[in-house]
């Protein structure tokens, strides 16, 4: 990638930001014939990218606020990642337990509008469930005062190994992407954006890249690129927190998720097997700061913690958190200071530099967030125009072996294989991106996560070439960041 990125004079378009929708960017932009390339600070979806519910989801909640474009858009985006990405999308059931009498009517005609929304493209239709059948499917939820359900359906999906899918098929098509390649500044000619400065992290040289289009999708960091263009720019973002907790299966067995649509102060719950855990979440927390690595309120654990006690048999208590996590979403500022209340939309800017914004929106439309601001980029740029393809495009399932999400279970071998896998396949750089996101352990069993890391450091630096120093620094480094995936109180 370093090699490509020094043979090039200049590129057609340049990519800010790594996660979903710097890569989903960049995939659509190689695909079109563009000459593309992405710079990613830290590794590829190590920002909010990582950290979602793993739903590709319509959104029942806009249904709700009855937002119906957005639903309408979201239910073809998912239809289409369940069709294209079939090797890390499946098909979710999830029951709404209804406790009070209007609860079946009211969900049930909500969802059977969420499947007509979805058309063709549907995931399989919802249903009214009696008291029994709703047990059947999830038998630890409390049956006192329960009356029955509905089940509807959604995708779900991994969200890190997503993005690193989107990565790989975005090379395929000639893409250059490189993490750990922080953009410092923006070249400018005559007042207009002509490229970036970008520094390799492992060298700390500094180079300009030249390009006829810049795209900032730096997600919550959006504000601190645009300041680089314009010292004067006034914030958009307004970043909130959610929080999931991890939990072992007998809380929830079964296949069967569970969706809470209105807890007592208005949010939505949920619970969904995940890699043979259960995920539980999420908050919606307005937060000052932006940091690549959140750390959840002890408030946000206690709600979660609270909350889907009342709907199960057996409470979750701190003590059986397995791991949890943070991420913030990029939500763009409305009038109103409520985040709950922003749109989860997604907005395109141009600024008077030229530089081009894409933020907002969520994880489930990111191509066609990609496939807008592609098309504006080229306009923009002037560039020859070509139609997006990404409709019908199969993302790549390059690895020779599939990585799994838990690592647990692997004999040293088989989990030696794997380390190189992502080191030569995916760009795996450190003990973090390979127990975060290439692996999903540290979020699935944070401590198991940090028993693991000497070993797995100690397989990396053989891999890359590295000395006894870089174990102990990735190890201090790894258990800096996973002691903040447990809920010490
Ligand atoms: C709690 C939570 C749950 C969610 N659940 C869902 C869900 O279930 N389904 C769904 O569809 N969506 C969900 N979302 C929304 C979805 O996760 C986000 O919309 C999406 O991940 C945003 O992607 P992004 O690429 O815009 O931002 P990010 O993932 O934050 O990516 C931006 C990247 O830019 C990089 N960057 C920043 N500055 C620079 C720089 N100077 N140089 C180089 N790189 C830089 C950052 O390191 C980061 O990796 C959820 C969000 C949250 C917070």
């Amino acid at each position: 990638m370093i090699q490509q990125l020094e043979s090039q004079t200049e590129w057609d378009v340049c990519i800010i930001g790594g996660g979903a929708t710097g890569l989903g960017t960049a995939l659509d932009a190689a695909s079109r014939g563009l000459k593309t390339i992405l710079f990613e600070q830290y590794d590829f979806a190590k920002g909010t990218s990582s950290k979602s519910t793993k739903l590709v989801h319509g959104g029942v909640r806009y249904l709700q606020q009855g937002n119906i474009r957005l639903v309408m858009e979201a239910l073809k985006e998912r239809g289409l990642l369940l069709k294209n990405a079939p090797h890390l999308v499946h098909n979710q059931q999830f029951i709404v337990p209804n406790y009070k009498w209007w609860e079946k009517p009211f969900y049930g005609i909500g969802l059977k509008i969420y499947d007509w929304m979805a058309g063709k493209l549907g995931l399989g239709p919802s249903a009214l469930l009696s008291k029994e059948e709703t047990l059947a499917l999830a038998p630890t939820l409390d049956a006192e005062g329960l009356t029955g359900g509905v089940v509807y359906h959604d995708g779900q999906f991994d969200d890190a190994r997503l993005a690193i899918s989107i990565a790989q098929t975005a090379v395929q098509y000639g893409a250059v992407v490189l993490n750990y390649f922080p953009v410092t500044g923006l070249l400018k000619m005559q007042q207009k954006v002509c490229g970036v400065w970008a520094k390799d992290s492992q060298t700390g040289k500094e180079r300009e890249v030249k390009s006829k289009v810049v795209i900032n999708a730096t997600g919550v960091f959006t504000d601190t690129v645009m300041k680089m263009d314009d010292p004067k720019h006034e914030s958009i973002i307004s970043p909130s927190q959610g929080i999931h907790l991890v939990v072992d299966k007998e809380f929830l067995p079964g296949d069967t998720a569970i969706m809470v649509p209105r807890t007592d102060d208005g949010r939505v719950l949920f619970a969904v097997p995940w890699h043979n855990k259960i995920v539980l979440g999420t908050t919606d927390t307005p937060v000052n700061s932006i940091s690549a690595e959140p750390v959840p309120f002890e408030e946000e654990i206690d709600f979660i913690l609270t909350h889907i006690g009342r709907y199960l048999t057996k409470d979750p208590q701190r003590s059986d958190v397995k791991s949890m996590f943070a991420g913030l979403r990029p939500l763009v500022k409305g009038k109103t200071k409520k985040t709950a209340a922003l749109a989860r939309d997604h907005l395109i800017t141009i600024a008077d530099s030229g530089m081009i914004t894409i933020t907002g929106g969520k994880w489930t439309t990111y191509r066609k967030m990609a496939e807008d601001v592609v098309d504006i980029a080229m306009e923009k740029a002037g560039l020859e125009k070509k139609d997006c393809i990404t409709e019908d495009m199969k993302l790549a399932d390059y690895s020779a072996t599939v990585i799994p999400a838990d690592i647990n279970s692997l004999s040293n071998d088989e989990l030696k294989a794997i380390v190189q896998q992502s080191v030569t396949e995916e760009m795996c750089m450190t003990t973090e991106d390979f127990l975060s996101r290439r692996t999903r352990q540290l979020l699935l069993d944070a401590r198991f996560a940090i028993t693991i890391a000497p070993v797995v450091a100690t397989m990396l630096a053989e891999e890359m070439n590295k000395d006894e120093n870089w174990i102990k620094e990735q190890i201090n480094n790894f258990n800096a960041i996973a002691k903040n995936y447990l809920p010490l109180k």
